[in-house]
């Protein structure tokens, strides 16, 4: 029987504006028409033939029972009426069967059409055709749906050349895809590789596996006059051997044929490290939550600022420290999901101790593992990896925070194969107990000329290595994180870290999964938050109803259950991925950074708030959660500058996450529906400000935030398509209508945007309010920390100062100014050349603002460049892109000062100013109230005036040094 196609049931009925109709794709497979509003990749859209004529009737039918279907249902379409033919010429058997079906009460013949379809509204839509259909544990599979997936999966298949069936086999029926290949790439592609993908592609987006994959010849598929596929005659094609079959693969063969001996024994033995591996992992997570009851105490470790030793101990025996090192080092050799399921469980049992043992194993041993030299690795991992000594991570620097690059520590060839670092580094976790610390340094060659940045390992004890002060966090307090200074320490070729100027990499590679760690960690923190929560809500009453029952409780709480499940899915989602050898996008890394700190920031702050007066005392741990929690948004990449870095790689690269979204997840529908916004908020929405620079980082910022809901919502979905739960369709509700909030934000104006003012306003703005509350800074003295002068080491016999930046010993002692001095200048003179372009006073210059923010574009980059180099007396020529790689006047500062090479010009240089030092108030080039006074001619001075001034200004200095870091 030839199929009555939409267009010939158009005929019966009535033509009009076609409608078209969304529905639920996943009901659509049990035969149920659920009608959504949405467009998504769960959804369908049916067109409708519309309504019947008015001399037809029909009706949708049970195909199997021949009784009418309920409403909403698809079924079998049947028709009557006097334009239906009487039959099929001289073929009374088909005639029979297809012409004359009767309803139980037997008043009038019907037509069988043999197609799939329902009435909605009246109008008939049809859904697929019954002889086609795919049914595959129950559930209907339409061959359209899977072959348009494949279609689009791979470049070398040809358009509308695909057909999706199925076989019957002992196990049931099994689902064959027959695809054509591109004969131009017959020969140049991997044929393996497009199996591969068209299975992933069929599993992610239609949860079914794919039992044969077939690919043959351009031309092969049998085709009817108009250009469409001939499924039956295709699959009959294949059947009879009578196709040009160029590979195919038989999952169910691959797995019994002469390789399986070997996949069994294999299997076998997988199976039992598998299981191994899994008692381990469960016995360890058993012995964690023990451990936590008896034997840590959050509160004392938060009060006494300190892990004590037995945890430390314990954990290291336990393999906590080490998860993922090689077993023959004495790791744990924990794959990626346990690792992430270990940290889960840390960051519901003590934030702070989760983040103690993500850094060593994440920021400490990875590099190691990753890029470290083999002698490294035998010397250290055994070490490491059983806590018998503890590993740190030193990038950040004053003037290198969200922008590393900026860093100025730097490494200078001493020999072919040796090196010595020079630099300060700050807010090292654990790097005054730390064994080794892996820094990071501009690596420079013999001459002074910057390589690139680099990283290496540098070894407790080695001369020069001095630890510096620790920094009193807000939270995190049971870790320590110190200053470390690196005073000509040396270091050879066997403790670096990957290559010449590869440091950045092995950086972002630790750094990367350290954002996944924070949100598995964070998955844990956010449980305990939503347990504490209910706990409390569950036995307080407010006004006779449990405060459980409150709406807003209810709501809060609730919400948090969805975003726990959303982290937890998209952790999940990237440690299988890691497991199985695929490849993760920093997209995903990203997201992973950017969301689960703010979802748990937000359960920290609302559990707070919900426990009342007591998510206020110390006693009930809520404030200590908040507190560890919120570091969680600032470090390893603040959630501003990694929505800003999403934001430019999707305006600007999007090709890694076009790829992430429409082939990693399958779906397209949220990356096209992203690339519209990204579009309509880069033409429409009007920028708040007037220079370009800022406009396009206020667009990458908008755009950031769309892509982070937009990746939660696919990995959701995409997981929804090979298993679903009740969570799990929460989780997505909650996504998508926050998906489509940013998404609405993206045109309206914030409350904020639209007060926007400049640097210079804001700044005015904000100086008025010391009319009113003045400037404060407590000055009263607290308890002496310092060591007598007359006991300090060296101090005494020296008479020395020692140097509060880089902890040298020393350099006040030759008189000359240090580097300190140095940068001082640079940014004073950076702060007077920008005031003069700009027209504003120099007080008024942020040097920790960046210079694109003072509107510096590269015009003015290139004239910077070339007065700074005047200025300086550089005969090497300074690259305009200096501006951008030093983005504010500090870190250009810093790194100036830092430049080995021109060392002598710019000490000359600064030998110059010394002898300026002023007696008077007046100064010259610079109007910063903080520096040394200048005059211009000290002829009109004695010798004796000079030296008092210069030993003021050193006592001022002396006085700077012990009151600590200037600002
Ligand atoms: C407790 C603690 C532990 C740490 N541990 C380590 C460690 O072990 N090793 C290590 O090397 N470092 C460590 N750090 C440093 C940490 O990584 C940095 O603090 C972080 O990278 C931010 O740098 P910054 O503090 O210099 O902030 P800045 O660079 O000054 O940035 C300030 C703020 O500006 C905003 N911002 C930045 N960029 C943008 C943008 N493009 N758009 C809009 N807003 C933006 C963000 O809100 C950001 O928080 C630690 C810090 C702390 C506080």
């Amino acid at each position: 029987m030839e199929r009555l196609s939409p267009i010939s049931l158009q005929e019966t009925c009535e033509l009009r504006e076609p409608k078209i109709i969304k529905v639920d794709s996943k009901e659509l497979q049990k035969n149920k028409v659920v009608i959504t509003s949405e467009e998504t990749i769960k959804t369908q859209k049916i067109v409708s033939c519309g309504r019947p004529a008015i001399d037809e009737n029909i009706i949708i039918v049970d195909p199997e029972t021949a009784l009418p279907c309920p409403p909403e249902t698809v079924g079998e379409i049947w028709v009557s009426g006097a334009s239906i033919a009487q039959g099929y010429w001289q073929d009374e058997d088909a005639t029979e069967k297809a012409f004359n079906a009767y309803l139980p009460d037997n008043k009038k013949p019907f037509l069988r059409t043999g197609d799939l379809g329902f009435l909605h509204q009246g109008e008939l839509f049809v859904t697929g055709r019954i002889k086609d259909i795919i049914i595959i544990r129950g559930r209907n599979y339409y061959p359209q749906d899977i072959e348009t997936t494949v279609k689009n999966c791979h470049p070398a298949l040809r358009d509308h050349s695909c057909v999706a069936t199925s076989i019957t086999s002992e196990e049931g029926e099994k689902l064959v895809i027959i695809g054509e290949i591109k004969r131009k790439l017959e020969q140049k592609i991997n044929f393996q590789e497009i199996v591969n993908t068209i299975r992933s592609h069929v599993s992610r987006k239609h949860g079914i596996q794919t039992n044969k994959i077939v690919l043959v010849k351009q031309g092969s598929i049998p085709k009817t006059s108009s250009g469409k596929i001939q499924r039956l005659a295709g699959k009959k094609a294949y059947l009879e051997n009578n196709i040009s079959i160029i590979f195919q693969e038989d999952s169910s063969e691959k797995n019994t044929k002469e390789s399986q001996e070997k996949t069994m024994s294999h299997s076998i033995e997988l199976n039992k490290t598998q299981k191994r591996k899994d008692k381990k992992l469960s016995e360890l997570i058993s012995w964690l939550r023990n451990y936590a009851n008896e034997n840590i105490n959050s509160r004392l470790i938060d009060e006494r600022r300190c892990i004590p030793p037995h945890i430390v101990l314990d954990f290291g025996n336990q393999g906590l420290l080490g998860m993922q090192v090689p077993l023959e080092y004495g790791g744990l050799g924990l794959n990626n999901g346990e690792t992430m399921n270990v940290m889960e469980q840390l960051g519901a049992i003590d934030t702070t101790l989760s983040l103690f043992v993500g850094l060593n194993n994440v920021l400490g041993i990875r590099p190691l593992l990753n890029f470290g030299s083999p002698s490294l690795r035998e010397e250290l991992l055994p070490r490491l990896a059983t806590g018998r000594e503890l590993a740190a991570f030193a990038l950040t620097e004053p003037s290198a925070g969200s922008n590393p690059q900026a860093i100025a520590s730097s490494a200078i060839p001493q020999s072919p194969e040796q090196w010595i670092i020079n630099g300060t580094k700050i807010w090292s976790g654990s790097a005054a107990w730390a064994g080794i610390i892996n820094v990071f340094v501009q690596e420079k060659d013999s001459q002074g000329n910057f390589q690139g940045i680099s990283g290496f390992t540098v070894k407790r004890g080695t001369p020069g290595l001095k630890q510096g002060p620790e920094a009193l966090t807000m939270g995190m307090r049971g870790m320590v994180q110190n200053t470390v200074y690196f005073n000509d320490v040396a270091v050879d070729a066997s403790q670096k870290l990957g290559n010449t100027g590869e440091g950045m990499k092995v950086a972002q590679d630790a750094m990367m999964y350290g954002r996944l760690t924070i949100a598995a960690a964070s998955v844990g923190g956010m449980k305990r938050c939503a347990q504490l929560w209910h706990r409390y809500s569950s036995r307080r009453q407010i006004s006779t109803v449990r405060l459980l029952e409150n709406p807003l409780v209810l709501a809060r709480l609730n919400g948090l259950t969805a975003a726990i499940t959303t982290i937890e899915t998209l952790v999940t989602s990237i440690t299988t991925w890691l497991d199985q050898g695929q490849e993760v996008p920093v997209e995903a890394y990203a997201v992973c950074k950017m969301a689960a700190p703010e979802f748990y920031w937000e359960a920290a702050d609302n559990l707070v708030q919900f426990l009342g007066g007591r998510g206020y005392i110390e006693s009930n741990m809520a404030p200590q959660i908040l507190r560890d929690a919120r570091i969680l948004r600032i470090f390893e990449g603040p959630t501003e500058t990694l929505t800003a870095f999403l934001g430019s790689r999707v305006i600007y690269q999007p090709e890694s996450f076009k790829t992430f979204l429409c082939d990693t997840l399958s779906m397209p529908e949220i990356y096209e529906r992203f690339e519209q916004t990204v579009q309509q908020i880069q033409d429409y929405r009007q920028s708040p400000f007037t220079e370009e620079t800022k406009t396009k980082n206020w667009t990458a910022i908008l755009c950031g935030e769309v892509a982070m809901w937009g990746v939660l919502l696919a990995v959701l979905e995409a997981k929804a398509m090979s298993s679903t739960s009740e969570s799990l369709n929460r989780a997505i509700a909650w996504t998508k209508e926050h998906f489509q909030q940013k998404i609405a934000q993206g045109f309206a104006q914030t409350p904020d945007e639209l007060v926007i003012s400049s640097a210079n306003k804001t700044t005015e703005l904000i100086s008025d309010y010391e009319n009113a509350i003045g400037n404060l800074e407590q000055t009263l003295a607290g308890e002496d920390r310092e060591v007598d002068e007359f006991l300090r080491l060296g101090d005494s016999e020296t008479g020395r100062l020692g140097d509060w930046e880089t902890g040298r010993l020393g350099d006040w002692e030759t008189g000359r100014l240090g580097d300190w001095e140095t940068r001082r200048n640079i940014e004073n003179w950076l702060m007077n050349w920008l005031g003069e372009k700009l027209n504003l006073s120099p007080q008024n210059i942020d040097p920790k603002q960046a210079f694109a923010d003072y509107g510096i574009d590269s015009v003015m980059a290139v004239e910077l460049a070339q007065d700074l180099q005047e200025w300086l007396g550089y005969t090497q020529q300074l690259e305009a892109s200096l501006a951008w790689n030093f983005p504010t006047i500090k870190s250009l500062a810093q790194y100036l000062s830092t430049i080995e090479s021109e060392d002598e010009i710019v000490e000359e240089k600064f030998a110059m100013n010394d002898s300026k030092i002023a007696l008077n108030g007046q100064s010259q080039g610079t109007s910063s109230t903080e520096n040394p006074e200048i005059i211009s001619d000290i002829s009109n001075y004695s010798e004796d005036e000079i030296q008092t001034a210069i030993n003021q200004e050193m006592a001022e200095l002396e006085s700077l040094l012990k009151g600590g870091y200037p600002s």
